[in-house]
Order: structure tokens, then C-alpha cells, then sequence
């Protein structure tokens, strides 16, 4: 297996073993699962942390985040339809969870303004419902855009929120519109690690 091959190897597994434990796998596991040395391992987490897919931190040698998912609890929680839970890091990587995993989902997640719970399912990859009904997603345009890419209960909220912060540059996402994302970004990573 040259690098190429094993980076994408070890994105795969990591992708694939991260929502079945809430957690990313260890060097260890790594190493056991996919028959490699620390060293290809090692090499492989930091391509693919200068590519943008993961973070891994060098002193205590984890795996910290893996797009989408989030090693320490966030505001967005995802369930699996046969009842795993795991963390995302933003509102808009919630919705890659469904494609990644081939799955019905639930989403829930608070409303930044005013903490009300948010509650989604996507079933059959479709949004089938949002509670409150009036939910939209601000997608930061920040170069580091996930603790500013929320959900609000309401577009009033949304704007209620960007009075007291408007300095934030991003755009206004409606759930339909943030699923076709996930689609599309779990489409290319798919292309990517086959
Ligand atoms: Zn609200």
C-alpha cells in the first residue's frame, strides 16, 4: 500500500468507526484494524490533517475531530436510526451523517438565540420533519466557520442574534438547502476513499 493508498484507508476507517463509538479510534485500534506501523499511520493522520479532514493532536497522540464528527460533546447531537449517538462539529455537519452512514437520522441541536431545542429527521434522505417548523441554519463565512454555523428557531431569531454580533459574514441556509450539502461533501469524499 503506498501513502496515497493508506491515507485514504485510514480516513475510511476513522469515518467508519467514529459514529459506532462516539469516538475517534485510537493509533492503536489503527494500527490493529488496518495492519499498518505507527509510523505509515502517523504520516497518514498528518496528511490528512493538512488537507483539512481531521485533527489530531501530537501530545496525547488522538485523533481530536474527524469532519463531521466531534470527539467532545458540541451543541449538535446526532442519533443513528439504531440508536448510536454522536457529536457534530457545526449545524451544516449534522447533515453529512445520514450519507456517511446510510442512515435515518435525528438531529437535535438549540436554537443560539434563545436555547429552544431544535429537533430534525432525516428519513429516506429527506428532511421529513423540523421542529420548531421555522428552523434555518446561519452558515458562517468564517475561515474557521463551525462555532459560528448554528441553527435559530426562527429567522427572526437569526437576526435577532446577528444584531448583537454584526460583524459575522455567512449566509442564511434553510434545512433542505444544508442537507444538499452533506450530500454533495459526502459525494466527493466518497470519490476521494472510495
Ligand atoms: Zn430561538
Amino acid at each position: 500500500m503506498n501513502q496515497t493508498e493508506t491515507d485514504r484507508a485510514v480516513l475510511r476507517e476513522v469515518l467508519r468507526s467514529f459514529p459506532r463509538s462516539g469516538v475517534p479510534p485510537t493509533l492503536d485500534e489503527l494500527r490493529e484494524r488496518l495492519h499498518l506501523d505507527s509510523e505509515k499511520i502517523l504520516a497518514a493522520l498528518g496528511h490528512l490533517q493538512a488537507s483539512g479532514f481531521l485533527r489530531f493532536d501530537t501530545k496525547s497522540a488522538r485523533i481530536t475531530e474527524a469532519y463531521p464528527y466531534s470527539s467532545f460533546p458540541t451543541r449538535h447531537k446526532v442519533t443513528l436510526a439504531d440508536g448510536r449517538e454522536v457529536y457534530c462539529m457545526c449545524a451544516i455537519d449534522t447533515f453529512y451523517v445520514p450519507f456517511l452512514n446510510d442512515s435515518d437520522v435525528r438531529i437535535r441541536s438549540n436554537c443560539l438565540h434563545c436555547e429552544t431545542e431544535v429537533q430534525l429527521r432525516v428519513e429516506g434522505e429527506e428532511v421529513s420533519s423540523v421542529e420548531p417548523p421555522d428552523t434555518v441554519i446561519w452558515h458562517s463565512g468564517a475561515e474557521y466557520d463551525c462555532p459560528n454555523t448554528n441553527f435559530f428557531c426562527n429567522l427572526d431569531h437569526l437576526r435577532a442574534w446577528r444584531v448583537r454580533f454584526p460583524g459575522e459574514r455567512g449566509q442564511v441556509c434553510t434545512v433542505e438547502d444544508a442537507l444538499a450539502r452533506g450530500r454533495k461533501a459526502v459525494e466527493q469524499t466518497r470519490t476521494l476513499i472510495g
